[in-house]
């Protein structure tokens, strides 16, 4: 099978026998290898437990108890927990833990057949937007070397823009997921706050955090969510929601709209972010118009103050859950402590990189007594507005169209020393992450070279109409074909 093979191609391969799962396990880990020094997306590559679990579904695919993604190679973003595998959150604090346990989104994979290949780079805990706070190093964009992938997931969207895997998981707390899939020219899905389990990923900011998916189309996206998907009484934030129509995606696809009458929001206050790649993005309403969709505009007047909601909320968030690893109980422990004291300060201060220090103490800060409300209850209140004006948006409208980010991938090194500048990137995306909604990014084209991706949002829990609009365009435009032309990866 050919390295760029969708889901839904390695199913039917592996079903007529064309393939082995083993067969496509070895070539994804050889090419893994061979891209390891340039793109470095890779955390963790365990070949002898891929190979086993790949013999493993190869005799589930012959004795005919094979699920849904039997024997096909995934790889997960570094802050999924797996029993046994190195789980680092791609920082030196937890470089040497092993997970005892598995998250319930990987279990769900897993125990649909599939077969994991690795764990993947990322900003350090999460915290970034372009895959360089990686105390591992950071990630290349495929389509660019020089440039990133984005972040925090940018090793999940590099290693499916690369071909290496035909989908990855990520997660997504301001735009994790949608900004390095757009970056790197591929589908990336955050689904509705709720829809999969957190139990088991590695805390960012926890009434934000959601686990989702990279692919290479609407369709494979959907099917991964299908299994992922789902109340779990381990997270008393997932919801107890069910829906037939994606527990229906693995046999009958995401299927088609009934109807074409649907309703499509844009908001000036998202397209005036946009600094490249706007003629893509207009491209895309022109053809989703052109499919039968209406588009109309939609005022969002506050999402402008999203951005500094969401620093002082996520911060706030992150420093509580980060305060877990204190060289006691959790992380890396210093050397030879004078005292308690000396313990957690050396081994926190050792542990944690420059970006997420500055989250802990921003949170801290806006956390402390003489200045919570100025700042955390404030924040609450702007989402709250935030959240009410998509609620009016979709009295009027079925979906939003927006952009994804409002540049194309920048060069490596090019915002490190502004995390202003860096914590822009997001502007696009943080607004849907607090309004808890879902929202996939869709590559609609190339600007000098570069993907561009256009951003679709729904209500909350209506990813049957997100995925059914995203997979008619992509049935009416071929961008998520587009590859990257990569040195020696043939
Ligand atoms: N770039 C944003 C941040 O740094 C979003 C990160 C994310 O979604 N995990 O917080």
């Amino acid at each position: 099978m050919a390295p760029f093979s969708s889901l839904r191609e390695l199913r039917q391969g592996l079903g007529r026998g064309d393939c082995t799962s083993l067969e496509l396990t070895e070539a994804a880990l050889d090419r893994a290898r061979r891209l390891h020094e340039s793109l470095n997306c890779f955390i963790t590559l365990d070949e002898e437990k891929a190979v086993a679990a790949a013999v493993a579904a190869d005799r589930r695919l012959q004795d005919g108890s094979a699920g849904p993604l039997t024997g096909m190679p995934l790889a997960h973003k570094d802050l999924f927990c797996i029993e046994g595998w190195p789980t680092t959150c791609a920082s030196k604090m937890l470089a040497n833990f092993i997970s005892p346990y598995t998250a319930t989104a990987i279990d769900r994979l897993q125990g649909a057949g599939s077969v994991t290949l690795g764990k993947l780079n990322m900003d350090e805990f999460a915290m970034g937007s372009s895959t360089e706070t990686s105390h591992f190093g950071p990630t290349a964009n495929p389509w660019a070397l020089q440039r990133t992938p984005g972040g925090s997931s940018g090793g999940s969207a590099a290693c499916v823009a690369a071909g290496i895997t035909a989908a990855a998981t990520g997660t997504d707390t301001g735009g994790s997921i949608r900004q390095p899939a757009s970056f790197c020219g591929v589908t990336g899905l955050k689904p509705t706050y709720g829809r999969v389990s957190r139990y088991g990923m590695i805390a960012f900011a926890s009434s934000l955090d959601q686990g989702g998916v990279f692919a290479r189309d609407v369709e494979d996206a959907a099917l991964l969510l299908s299994v992922m998907a789902g109340f779990d009484p381990r997270d008393s934030t997932s919801s107890a929601h069910r829906d037939p129509w994606l527990e229906s995606v693995p046999d009958n696809g995401v299927g088609e709209l009934a109807g074409d009458s649907l309703t499509i929001g844009l908001a000036d206050e998202f397209f005036s972010e946009v600094s490249e790649g706007a003629e893509c993005i207009d491209e895309a309403r022109q053809a989703l118009e052109a499919l039968g969709f209406r588009c109309r505009t939609v005022s969002l007047p506050h999402i402008r103050t999203a951005m500094p909601a969401y620093y002082v909320i996520a911060g706030a968030e992150a420093s509580t859950n980060l305060s877990r690893y204190d060289g006691v109980r959790f992380g890396h422990r210093c050397d030879q402590p004078a005292s308690l004291a000396d313990l957690y300060e050396r081994s926190r201060s050792e542990g944690f990189g420059t970006e997420v220090k500055r989250r802990i103490l921003t949170g801290t800060y806006a956390l402390s007594a003489g200045y919570f409300d100025a700042y955390y209850l404030k924040a609450q209140k702007i989402r709250r507005l935030v959240a009410e004006d998509f609620a009016a948006a979709f009295r009027a409208v079925d979906l939003l169209l927006a952009p994804t980010t409002p540049g194309t991938a920048f060069r490596r090194g090019q915002l490190t020393d502004d995390p202003v500048a860096m914590y822009q990137q997001d502007v696009c995306t943080i607004p849907v992450n607090l309004a808890g909604l879902p929202a996939i990014s869709l590559p609609c084209g190339l600007h000098e070279g570069l993907p561009v991706g256009v951003q679709l949002i729904a209500r909350h829990f209506d990813e049957r109409r997100l995925m059914q609009a995203g997979a008619a365009f992509q049935r009416a435009t071929n961008w998520h074909e587009a590859r990257p032309a990569l040195e020696g990866a043939s």
